[in-house]
């Protein structure tokens, strides 16, 4: 009862300053310009040094983006006939990190994992909240049935199906594998629905934001990767849960179909995979910087 009281009011304290006025819409890129970032632990980069004249002082920057691959080491995520998520995740992490460096030397690339270690959930998010990061995009692969297959994109929210809860489940069930989880997550038990129900509703202050990256990458799966596509989806994801900025968790692909096991084993599919992702990056983040076309 600990965990659902505490929850409680921290969702009718995210209510409040909901209904005081700050409509998430209409001021989420300011919130990420509010998160205060001391001068003392940042490095000035070329950004900061081009932000001299007024017009850019002014101006929302994606400066940082928290790549997280997820599962590895003692973790290796669901597998297919050969595949294992955590190897899968991290290949096309490492390849969309690459890129976004390759395209904009002046963004920040941090991993949460760069090899095949463990990192828990919690971690993962306090990284990203650590680094002031602007953007949290997490990888992972899917398992079900033989027949399941296509691309998902999710989002922290209030689950609509059974079936949805059921992915944020597995997804969650890591931290039964991390040490003292009951007290990292605040009691928070993966296979408690109420406790996915609650825990869902954080994360609504970004939620705008973070459907619109969600759906550029939806598209580019759809269109330029030629993936088969679920949507765009919502449920209760721990490692998207105390992120303080938008955050996704993309699911790839199913690593237990056959087919799309070959397409995600191998570099190409991981590319393409990367690519799409990147592609997505790259239109958000011109979007919300309202530069000039590209
Ligand atoms: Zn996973």
């Amino acid at each position: 009862m600990r965990i659902i009281a505490s929850l409680a009011v921290s969702f009718w304290l995210l209510a409040v300053s909901f209904f005081s006025g700050s409509h998430p819409a209409a001021s989420q890129a300011g919130q990420n310009q509010a998160v205060s970032k001391p001068q003392s632990e940042e490095k000035v980069d070329s950004q900061q040094l081009e932000a001299n004249s007024p017009d850019d002082l002014n101006r929302y920057r994606l400066r940082t983006v928290v790549l997280d691959a997820g599962h590895g080491g003692k973790d290796i995520g669901c597998s297919g006939r050969s595949s294992h998520e955590a190897d899968v995740a991290l290949a096309i992490i490492l390849d969309l990190g690459r890129r976004i460096k390759e395209g904009y030397p002046g963004v920040r690339v941090i991993y949460t994992r760069r090899t095949n270690v463990f990192v828990e959930l919690d971690e993962r998010a306090a990284i990203a909240n650590r680094n002031h990061a602007d953007l949290f995009i997490s990888v992972h692969c899917n398992a079900g049935p033989h027949s399941s297959h296509g691309t998902e994109v999710w989002c922290m929210g209030p689950h609509k199906t059974e079936a949805n809860l059921g992915v944020a489940k597995r997804e969650n069930a890591v931290i039964l594998q991390e040490k003292d989880y009951q007290r990292r997550y605040d009691g928070f038990n993966p296979n408690s629905p109420q406790g996915n129900i609650l825990f869902s509703l954080f994360q609504s202050a970004y939620i705008t934001n973070s459907l619109r990256l969600a759906q550029r990458v939806d598209k580019h799966f759809r269109t330029s990767v030629g993936r088969s596509s679920r949507g765009v989806k919502q449920a209760g994801f721990i490692v998207l849960w105390k992120s303080t900025m938008p955050s996704i968790l993309v699911e790839s692909g199913f690593l237990t179909n056959p087919t799309e096991e070959n397409y995600l084993g191998n570099k190409a599919g991981q590319q393409a995979i990367a690519g799409g992702i990147y592609s997505a990056f790259r239109e958000y983040k011109h979007d919300l910087e309202g530069g000039p076309a590209e």
